[in-house]
């Protein structure tokens, strides 16, 4: 089976290997107990049919519940390597709309569609069947590599976290990290032709806080001034009238530089001197639509509100949930100082859900950068290569502790729709898009040195 990824471009047997994954409904859930775990044990099986040779050939360890670990020795393990993808996927909302069935891989269009095939089962089976290919032709890497494959990315649970107390368990510093994220996205900004090939130096950081009021209920015929959902209500119009402070990090100014040959006239020149100009471009970005103001500051989104459940009951609590995305440069206690002056009532409570910073600043230069934007210049040489600010989480953020580069970027070419379907519907990921992508992997691996 092995011989047939023996020729140095991939083959249908990769698509086929990605039908068969998309196949096998890997879908996580917060509750682990209410997850079909049978689904991981057949994606382990079916991966094993897939790919004999890299079950052969490579050490393989359990990670949590059905994580996984792949050492692949190189000649050398100084600047060993790891490559990340994750075997789980999100839910399918049955009431959607999907043109084909979410799990029946089928290819129309010149495209493979299915819950995964962008997020993240294209990456997995990308990845294996380089390395596949690679050994076939008898190639080994120059640098150890490792593949780290969590099945609990969707729903942030432990895999990743595992995988890097295992390799620091075996004194293992990865050279640099890559994980899915940045893509070569096509119609990324108004008026530039070209795909961006955007590779992820830090992500976003999710955080939730709760805004709570209490106070005496009662009957609702009988209502006071000032109580709990009134003083929720106030604190939700207070937050809205005073958004953070924006702020632009560094990738963001060098990703417009990196744009300005290619943008229209009149922002050409913002862009060529966004450094120096950068408050008129954070201005600029602020009223351009929210998806531009996302990237020039941390947002806030109140996202639930709860109070009475019975319309003839005051309610004794009201909450209103706070969902932030938290930008390089703030923290997550200042931005609940933030939340605590904005609101500017001492009786509504700010409890923190979740904290999560922004991730470190991975470097936009030096060889391991060098050589992932070389290798997207070589297999798509139509895209402008940028560093990025992400605005989701992976599960690379988990190896900024052990590693300063950490990269996130998905060889695959796609569409403004194609992301859009990401954790949505009618998820499609082009065929020769994705061969495109597994030839990527492929010659990353080549070129480590
Ligand atoms: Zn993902």
């Amino acid at each position: 089976m092995g011989s047939e990824y023996a020729g140095t471009v991939a083959t249908d047997r990769a698509l086929e290997a990605l039908q068969a994954l998309v196949r096998i409904p890997t879908v996580s859930l917060p509750d682990e107990a209410a997850m079909d775990a049978t689904t991981f044990e057949e994606l382990h099986a079916e991966l094993t049919r897939q790919f004999p040779l890299l079950h052969e050939r490579l050490e393989r360890h359990r990670i949590g519940v059905h994580g996984l670990l792949f050492h692949w020795v190189g000649t050398s393990d100084a600047r060993p390597v790891v490559l990340m993808a994750h075997q789980d996927v999100v839910p399918v909302d049955e009431s959607a709309p999907w043109q084909h069935p979410p799990f029946s891989a089928e290819i129309h269009d010149g495209a493979v569609w299915g819950r995964g095939t962008l997020d993240d089962k294209g990456a997995l089976v990308g990845i294996c069947a380089a390395v596949e290919g690679l050994l076939a032709g008898g190639f080994a890497p120059a640098q150890d590599v490792w593949l780290s494959f969590g099945a609990r990315e969707e729903v942030l649970g432990v895999d990743a976290e595992l995988a890097v107390e295992t390799l620091q368990s075996r004194g293992v510093t990865p050279w640099f990290v890559l994980d899915e994220g940045g893509a070569i996205a096509h119609d990324a900004f108004p008026g530039i032709d070209p795909p961006l090939g955007v590779i992820g130096v830090s992500e976003k950081g999710i955080t939730t806080v709760e805004l709570v009021a209490e106070g005496r209920g009662g009957h609702a015929s009988t209502p006071e001034a000032g109580g709990p959902t009134a003083r929720i209500a106030r604190a939700v119009t207070r937050l809205e009238k005073r958004p953070l402070a924006p702020r632009l990090p560094e990738p963001t100014i060098r990703m417009f530089e990196q744009l300005a040959p290619y943008a229209p006239t009149g922002m050409s020149l913002l862009f060529r001197n966004a450094a120096r100009l950068r408050p008129v471009l954070t201005q600029a970005l602020l009223r351009s639509g929210p998806e531009a103001a996302a990237l020039a500051r941390t947002t806030m989104a109140v996202t639930t509100l709860e109070g009475s459940p019975a319309y003839n009951v005051i309610a004794s609590r009201a909450t209103a949930g706070v969902n932030l995305r938290v930008t390089v440069g703030d923290t997550v206690a200042s931005v609940v100082e933030h939340i605590r002056r904005a609101v500017a009532d001492d009786s509504i409570r700010v409890e923190v859900v979740e904290a999560n910073e922004a991730s470190p600043v991975s470097p936009s230069e030096g060889p391991a950068y060098e050589l992932l934007a070389e290798t997207v210049a070589a297999v798509f040489p139509d895209a402008v290569v940028t560093p990025y600010v992400m605005m989701a989480a992976t599960d690379a953020r988990y190896f900024t502790g052990i590693c300063p580069q950490v990269y996130r970027f998905t060889p695959f070419r796609m569409s403004r729709a194609q992301r859009e379907a990401i954790h949505s519907y009618d998820e499609h990921l082009g065929v020769q898009d994705f061969l495109a992508g597994v030839t990527w992997y492929r010659r990353l691996l080549e070129a480590i040195t």
